[in-house]
């Protein structure tokens, strides 16, 4: 699957962001977009190795991470379910989910909060089924995210990553320490409270020296917005012809023009923002977006 693996950088072209280059995972496809292609793949692999047809995972109703699991699971052959998080909805996220053959499970607040008692009661007894963690995080995912590292310019200083659960940033931050690189690994938390990231980090990579957590810029918490951001993301897209979406990517780009504008960086310093996709994102913010 995706041997052919599209993931370009493009250089912003707005004349205040010409140092940035953006390593386009979004690209990678529509709907397996960004990191959850690369926290996937082995996840993917393991699953096959044990002979398992069957993924079992979680998400909220608009998770990114069910499409694309839903998508690869079509792609791959296999049969897909998700735990989805509160009371029975439709959305445009869970219709994708649905139309790529995904099995949906609403669960309520309280129970959902004990996956692996859900995935016991309903497949414990099914030899076929794989439990896949919320956002797919697991080592499979570290190391997927890692292998960005070695498609990137060994020379880059600064790499830019927008953060949920910090599985991606871990990764990023694990390869740049096998390749030995010099280059920072700046992180954006979207959650109110990111110092939590560092520890996450730390229990895959060993060490934090090369990490710089940017806790500002979460607009007051997950999938949270303020009119600045909503101006931001219009702005950006008319810029740069580029999508970005309101949940990760946009606080990541405010987060570098912010500091572009307060001259955080030296001059020509080579700079990449890793955009990790999630542009279906828009899809839940369309009535503040339009
Ligand atoms: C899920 C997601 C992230 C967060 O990844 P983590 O590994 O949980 O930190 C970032 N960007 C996008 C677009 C995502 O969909």
């Amino acid at each position: 699957m995706f041997k052919d693996l599209y993931s370009p950088l493009h250089q912003l072209q707005h004349p205040t962001r010409t140092q940035i280059q953006v390593k386009r995972d979004d690209l990678i496809d529509p709907y397996v977009s960004g990191n959850k292609w690369r926290k996937l793949k082995y996840i993917l692999e393991t699953a096959k190795s044990l002979h398992k047809n069957h993924l079992v995972t979680f998400g909220g109703a608009y998770s990114n991470h069910l499409v694309a699991t839903a998508a690869v699971c079509a792609k791959a052959g296999l049969k897909s379910t998700a735990f989805v998080r509160g009371e029975s909805v439709h959305n445009e996220m869970l219709l994708l989910c649905r139309l790529f053959g995904m099995e949906l499970i609403f669960t309520g607040r309280e129970s959902y909060k004990n996956k692996a008692l859900l995935f016991e009661q309903h497949f414990g007894a099914l030899e076929n089924t794989y439990f896949v963690d919320e956002g797919g995080a697991s080592p499979e995912a570290v190391t997927g995210c890692a292998e960005i590292i070695a498609e990137l310019p060994d020379d880059t200083e600064h790499l830019f990553c927008a953060a949920g659960t910090g599985t991606t940033a871990a990764g990023l931050l694990k390869g740049i320490q096998e390749r030995k690189l010099k280059t920072l690994l700046h992180v954006i938390p979207v959650l109110k409270g990111g110092d939590f990231i560092a520890d996450e980090i730390l229990k895959h990579t060993g060490s934090t020296e090369q990490l710089v957590l940017h806790t500002e810029y979460h607009f007051g918490g997950y999938a949270k917005t303020n009119p600045a951001l909503i101006e931001f993301i219009k702005r950006f897209i008319k810029e740069e012809g580029m999508l970005i979406d309101p949940v990760y990517t946009s606080k990541m780009f405010f987060a570098l023009d912010d500091l572009l504008s307060k001259n955080y960086f030296a001059k020509n310093s080579k700079i990449i923002a890793l955009h990790t996709g999630g542009l279906l994102g828009i899809l839940g913010m369309k009535d503040k977006l339009l």
